[in-house]
Parts: C-alpha cells; structure tokens; sequence
C-alpha cells in the first residue's frame, strides 16, 4: 500500500500555510482562505485525472469512475477561527491521498469513488454548523441562506461572491448517489493520547440539544433592597447553572455546559434583572438526552419557584444521537488491524458532517487518527506517522468497497 509519506506531510504544509501563521489556522467557511483551500484540493485530485466540480453550497468534489453510486471519502476544510492544522483539514489530506495510493498501485475502481471537502463544517462565522454535508444530504435549517455572519453578510450573499446562485439548498444529493460515506478525522478528545493508541474507529455521534435559558428577576438598586425583598436573575442562574453540572454528572455519558451568560442591565450596583444563559446537552444516546433535558428542565423550575422568579427554556437545535454503520465499523477495524492497530472503539462526543450522511441513509464509518493536544487550538497534532497510519487504514477500506 503506497501511501506516500512524503507526499502527504507537503501536503498537510501546503493546506495549513492557507489561513495559517505558524500552526495556527484561521480559514472560516465561505471565505477566500476557504475558497483558496477548495482551489488547491481541486489541482491535487484534477491532476489525478479525476472530474472537479464545486456545488451550490460550495463543498468541492473529484470523482474517479463512472456511473453509479460512489464512495464518498473525505472531512471538511474550514477551521474555527484560530484552530489547527488538522481538524477536518486531515480527513481531506488523507482521502486525497488513499486515493492517490490505489492509484499509484494501479487498483482499478470497480465503483466510482468521490473525495469531498465539505463547506463551513464548524459553523464559526454563521452559526451554522455541518453546512456543506447538511446542504449535500438536505439537512439544513429552513432560511439557512440567509443566516448573516457579525458584518451583516448572509450566507447566500457569500456563495454569490464566488460565483454560486446563493440558493446552498440546490447542492442536495439524493442518498442513493453514494454506496458509503468514510471520514478520517482527529480524535478531538484525549482518549488514543492517553491510550497511546494511533487510531480509534468511531461507533457513534452524541445527541446534542442546545437551548437557551431566560432568567427574569427585578432590576433593583443594589444599596436600597433589602436581601429578603430581591429577585436577583443572576444568583439565580448561578444555582441553575450549578444544577446542569449536577445532573449531567448523574447520568452515564452524559456532559451538560453553560458557556455563555449575560447579565442585564450589567453594573455594579444595580441587582441583575435578567440573565440569559447558554445550555449544551450531549449524550450518546436518545434517552439520555431526553433524560437530561428533564432533569434540566426541572431543577430549572425548582430554583425559579423557590426564589420567585420567572424563568423559560427555548430549544435553539436538537441533532439526534446517530449510531454509525456497523459493517463499515468493522471494515475500519479490520483495516487498522491490517496496519498494526488493534484500535478501540470510540463514541464521538463532537457532532461530524458524517451524522447527516448517515441519518441521510448513507451508510457512513469514521476513523479517529489520535491528536495530542486537542482539537480547535493551535496546538492539536497528528504525528506524521499517526496520519500515515490514518491514510493506509483508509486506502485499505476504500479499497475493499470501491477497488
Ligand atoms: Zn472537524
């Protein structure tokens, strides 16, 4: 299997010079650094002698084969501002070069095999996250296109910048188009880094609610009330806040965030009237998620009566838990054993543009390549040998659905 090491570390240099100063990466969807990465991808698998094509929701595609349905192979190419080099960059890096292994060892595609990177997967600049996989597999929300980034520019202005109609809901695929979709990406957790493991095989993608709480107290003077006669939003959130880490610690798997509050009116002397807080629920599976949300919901209302204050709960998304293809976990088993690695089986705890392919109908298998360092920071790291592994692993899958 000639999976070029050499070829493949110019490449993970060259991809992360775009938008990048020293290893920090800033290519935001929909922007020119975005734009300049789809160029440089596109040259790579056109030279290759594969048809490049950008669709309505500007992911890139190069196809080999056919007709017929394809293997789809490959990760997002934007990054959180400030990120790294490798999330979502290196499931790109290593479908292109898979391909180019199979290639060079002149393995004949019985199927057509399409290598992809997906538009704004991280959401940064329009809040929406998964963008380009949700318009290929007709999962956006309903007025996507006109989500407007912090200067006021909409997500369809953007796409007509570089020359698309601005409708991103015209990329849609149908399921039946693709045979599989696989997506190597960095673990974006310590688990392989602690377990000293190269490679992991995903079986699953946590269920995540996001909502947004509204605690409504008494704006009052902070020297004139007494502490008997307050309705302070801001204690009160802060119990609350207290209690999603509580429940959350109480169900298996499960993790509950608050990481955005707001105080009104916000100064010093004055006794918060109203505070608005951000809420994250994940698990890995439905019932616990639901489970929860209850929890939430109630100790939410629990701490609102006692103190005599109003409070509401609006849920802002809700992506359910999505157990991924059990044949293609196992063909990424079997192909990391064939590279020496006996890899775990990991559940992701980060959502992946391979959610919408598989809740699509598309059969989908991912495999996380170990980061040290974490992810969406400067300083996440795949080792060279660890990506070479990632990049065999996935020539050999990709061999076995499509060669
Ligand atoms: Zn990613």
């Amino acid at each position: 299997m000639s999976v070029d090491r050499v070829r493949l570390e110019k490449r993970i240099g060259e991809l992360s010079a775009i938008g990048g100063s020293g290893t920090s990466v800033t290519r935001l969807g929909l922007s020119p650094e975005e734009q300049r990465a789809r160029d440089l991808i596109g040259g790579w698998l056109r030279a290759r002698g594969a048809t490049v094509w950008r669709d309505p929701a500007a992911n890139v595609y190069g196809r080999f084969g056919g007709a017929g349905p394809a293997i789809l192979v490959g990760s997002h190419i934007d990054s959180v501002p400030e990120g790294g080099r490798f999330d979502g960059a290196l499931g790109v890096l290593c479908a292109v070069e898979a391909v180019g292994a199979l290639l060079d060892d002149d393995v004949g595609f019985r199927r057509p095999v399409e290598v992809v990177g997906w538009c704004d997967e991280e959401g940064a600049r329009f809040g929406i996250g998964l963008f380009g996989s949700g318009a290929t597999f007709g999962r956006l929300p309903d007025g996507a296109a006109q989500r407007a980034d912090r200067l006021g520019i909409t997500i369809a202005h953007a796409l007509r910048t570089i020359g698309e109609s601005g409708d991103p809901t015209t990329a849609k695929r149908e399921p039946g188009e693709f045979a599989a979709y696989l997506e190597l990406h960095i673990e974006q957790g310590p688990r392989l880094a602690d377990a000293g493991i190269p490679l992991g095989v995903v079986s699953g993608i946590v269920g995540i609610l996001h909502a947004r709480v509204t605690v409504r107290g008494r704006q009052d003077h902070a020297g004139a009330t007494i502490m008997t006669a307050r309705e302070d939003a801001l204690a009160a959130a802060a119990e609350m806040v207290l209690a999603v880490e509580t429940a959350a610690r109480a169900l298996p798997d499960a993790v509950g965030t608050v990481g955005e509050i707001s105080v009104r009116p916000g100064a010093k002397n004055v006794v918060p009237g109203e505070c608005v807080f951000s809420l994250d629920l994940r698990a890995r599976n439905e019932q616990t998620v639901e489970q929860l949300a209850r929890d939430v919901r109630a100790a939410i209302r629990r701490i609102g009566d006692a103190r005599g204050l109003r409070s509401t709960l609006d849920v802002l998304s809700r992506v359910p838990a999505v157990p991924l293809d059990p044949k293609l976990r196992d063909l990424f088993l079997r192909s990391a054993r064939a590279v020496g690695v006996e890899a775990p089986e990991l559940f992701s705890g980060a959502g992946h543009d391979a959610e919408n392919s598989q809740l699509a109908g598309v059969p989908t298998g991912m495999l996380f390549v170990r980061s040290t360092g974490g992810s969406h920071n400067p300083n996440e790291l795949a080792a060279l040998d660890d990506a070479v592994l990632g990049a065999r692993a996935l020539s050999l899958a990709l061999k076995e659905l499509a060669g």
